[in-house]
């Protein structure tokens, strides 16, 4: 096990005659025994940042440590990592025996030892009967399952998890979720995981480094993430439905008023401190609200059109729009708004977030 360090890693892909920046001086400190998860929208660098953890892709800048050594230069088979794909990457003409045992047996681990690793990796996983068979004999969720194993063996000091349940469809994707929480918690081992799910990332990671065009935009434990987004973009990236982003400003008053930036609708602040929301009065900001911290009302609150419902059981979903900004709001089951009509919804003002709508950045009030 060990402790992995980023410091200022940064990727230049050369494109052509021009260079790219794929990934800006990120700064990352994982702690031995660590479950951290890299998500943002495709492209963002995810994948190159744990490849460049790896050693299959070349550092361009900063320092890669794991445990206490520098790692920039040293080969991928020498630096004691284990990496699950999305592709699996299994032997085909291999049983799920041969393709686990593989790595073991370059090293020339002693047969016995190889048997016994593969076979306690196999019970850990609960796929002690697939052992004997190939690939094209497994389901995809058994594949990855022995894609697992085959990283489990070599008990390596970090693994690494590069979008590795895209390929399986939703429910199986939960449940591979739960075990490898599991395996998590069993082997107790630093991981390393990458997608582009926000739900997978919030329920597998203890913290999480949001990533946008190659650049960090906040590391924070779920619950930090959620409560308190640095920035508008983490706010929408981070819960479904995302949260409600209105653009206005505030109006100086007792309370205070957000007006929205189309000047149709006005919304008074009561019980936000009316010194910090008169310092930031004039200035062009978002609001941000979360679907379940809206609720329908009788009087006062935004006036909304809703466009569409959809009733999910144990909850509603009402979208609804406000001029050209559209809204989303979570109410219980029976108080469903009929389509097209126009309702009332009261955002909850101690729960409402605020971000300068130039640099995106999160204003406390
Ligand atoms: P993610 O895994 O977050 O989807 P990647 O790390 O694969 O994103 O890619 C980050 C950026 O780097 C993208 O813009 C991608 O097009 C670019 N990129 C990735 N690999 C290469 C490469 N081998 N050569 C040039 N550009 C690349
Ligand atoms: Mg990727």
């Amino acid at each position: 096990m060990a402790r992995v360090r980023l410091e200022k890693l940064r990727k230049i892909y050369q494109d052509g005659p021009r260079s790219r920046v794929a990934v800006h001086d990120v700064e990352l400190d994982v702690a031995d025994g660590e479950f951290v998860v890299l998500v943002g929208p495709s492209g963002c660098g995810k994948s190159t940042t744990l490849r460049m953890i790896a050693g299959l892709e070349s550092i361009s800048g900063g320092r890669l440590l794991i445990g206490d050594r520098v790692m920039n230069d040293v080969p991928p088979k020498d630096r004691d990592i284990a990496m699950v794909f999305q592709s699996y990457a299994l032997y085909p003409h291999m049983t799920a025996f041969d393709n686990m045992a593989f790595a073991l047996r370059l090293r020339d681990r002693p047969l016995a030892e190889i048997t016994k690793r593969v076979e306690d990796a196999a019970t850990l996983l609960g796929i002690s009967e697939l052992l004997q068979r190939k690939p094209r004999q497994m389901s995809g969720g058994e594949r990855q399952r022995i894609a697992l194993g085959r990283a489990i063996v070599r008990q390596p000091q970090v693994f690494l998890f590069d979008e590795p349940l895209s390929n399986l469809d939703a429910k199986l994707r939960v449940q591979m979720r739960r075990e490898i929480a599991r395996l998590h918690r069993q082997l107790g081992t630093t991981m390393i995981y990458v997608t582009h799910d926000q739900v997978e990332a919030m329920t597998l990671g203890d913290r999480i480094v949001v990533l946008r065009d190659g650049r960090v935009q906040q590391i924070a434990d779920p619950g930090e993430l959620y409560a308190t987004p640095r920035n508008a973009f983490v706010a929408s990236f981070i819960g479904t439905p995302p949260m409600n982003l209105i653009k206005g400003a505030i109006e100086p008053g007792t309370p205070a008023i957000f007006r929205s930036s189309d000047g149709l609708s006005l919304l008074p602040l009561p019980g936000l401190p009316v010194d910090r929301l008169t310092a930031i009065a004039g200035r062009p900001l978002i609001l941000g609200v979360r679907p379940e911290d809206v609720h329908p009302a009788t009087d006062g609150g935004l006036v909304v059109r809703v466009d569409l419902v959809e009733p999910l059981g144990n909850e509603i979903l009402v979208y609804a729009s406000l001029g050209e900004t559209e809204l989303i709001a979570r109410a219980a089951p029976g108080q469903a708004p009929s389509a097209a009509s126009s309702i009332r919804l009261q955002p909850d003002t101690a729960r409402l977030h605020f971000f300068d709508a130039e640099s995106g950045q999160r204003i406390e009030v």
